[in-house]
């Protein structure tokens, strides 16, 4: 559209923006019509574990399968979907799709809590806790079984807000877990005030936590932070043994990461569920 002005210099950078326009658009448009036909939206879990190896849970991530553009990362399409109003719909069709998945896991004696994420539109939308509540009741589903994972950036926003917001979120059972803990902007006195039950340690820390001594002395802090407040701690993007038996010194027993499983189909999750011996069996 910027035909003749500064064509020749500027020709490959336009070209490279029209290309990521056009993707923008196909995938929000692609997004409205997953959300209308089905089948392209599925949530996977990733198991949590203790340090026995014991499954103390699994946190839903989302996965897009676009029918021409194949497996879309949710870190492009859901700021796509915060951006173009569709966040909502899709964030209740997440803790919907989870509370039907829980209720056939409870049937079937297969008890799990699930840790759900939700976005920063999602939490501020007015209603939201109560929608979760009616998915809860609509299928039989515990508060106590799930839990609700928020970022820094969530919980700087109209900070009284959010504290009531909380505050209700937990007075209805459901646990709140910081989530990507030490990669924002809160301070300490702020943190103290919230109704939190576990800080979960950010990838970014553990991944050069053997190597890099600022990564590893963030990290250690949360685990005595996290004590001292009296929350629990999990640490997430967990690769190696050495990673995780470095968190254990540091105090923090619970972990997630691909030196387990990465986020898994429900159907295989389930495998793990009913036989957590597979665990164990490769080489952890
Ligand atoms: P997150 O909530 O911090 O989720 C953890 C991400 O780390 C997941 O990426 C997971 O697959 C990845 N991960 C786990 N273990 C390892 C590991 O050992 N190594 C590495 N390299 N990565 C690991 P994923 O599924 O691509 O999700 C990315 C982000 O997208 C999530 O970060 C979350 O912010 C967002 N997201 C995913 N599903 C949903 C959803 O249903 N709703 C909302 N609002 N956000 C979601
Ligand atoms: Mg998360
Ligand atoms: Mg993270
Ligand atoms: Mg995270």
């Amino acid at each position: 559209k910027a035909k003749g002005k500064g064509r020749n210099t500027s020709h490959f950078y336009d070209a490279q923006l029209q290309a990521e326009a056009r993707r923008r658009r196909t995938l929000e448009k692609g997004l409205r019509a997953a959300l209308d036909c089905g089948g392209q939206l599925q949530i996977f879990y990733q198991p949590q574990v203790f340090e026995t190896m014991a499954i103390v849970g699994a946190e839903a991530l989302l996965r897009w399968q676009h029918p021409r553009l194949g497996s879309i990362p949710p870190q492009e399409f859901i700021p796509i979907a915060e951006d173009c109003g569709l966040i909502e719909e899709l964030g209740d069709w997440v803790f919907n799709q989870t509370c039907a998945q829980l209720a056939k896991w409870s049937s079937e004696h297969l008890p799990v809590k699930i840790s759900v994420n939700l976005s920063a539109r999602q939490f501020h939308q007015s209603g939201c806790l109560a929608k979760m509540r009616k998915s809860m009741k609509t299928w039989h589903v515990e508060a106590s079984s799930l839990k609700l994972e928020l970022t820094e950036s969530v919980l700087l926003e109209n900070t009284e807000d959010t504290l009531e917001n909380m505050k209700q979120m937990q007075l209805s059972g459901l646990q709140l877990v910081l989530d990507d803990f030490g990669t924002g902007y809160s301070s300490l006195s702020y943190l103290k005030r919230l109704p939190l039950s576990t800080f979960k340690i950010d990838r970014s820390f553990v991944r050069d936590i053997l190597t890099d001594a600022n990564d590893a002395a963030i990290a250690q802090t949360i685990p005595t932070l996290a004590d001292a407040m009296g929350l629990d701690v999990i640490a997430e993007g967990v690769e190696t043994k050495a990673q995780m038996e470095m968190l254990r010194e540091m105090g923090c027993h619970c972990f997630q990461g691909f030196l387990f499983r990465p986020a898994l189909s429900a159907e295989d999750f389930e495998r793990v569920l009913r036989d957590p011996g597979v665990l164990l069996g490769e080489g952890v």
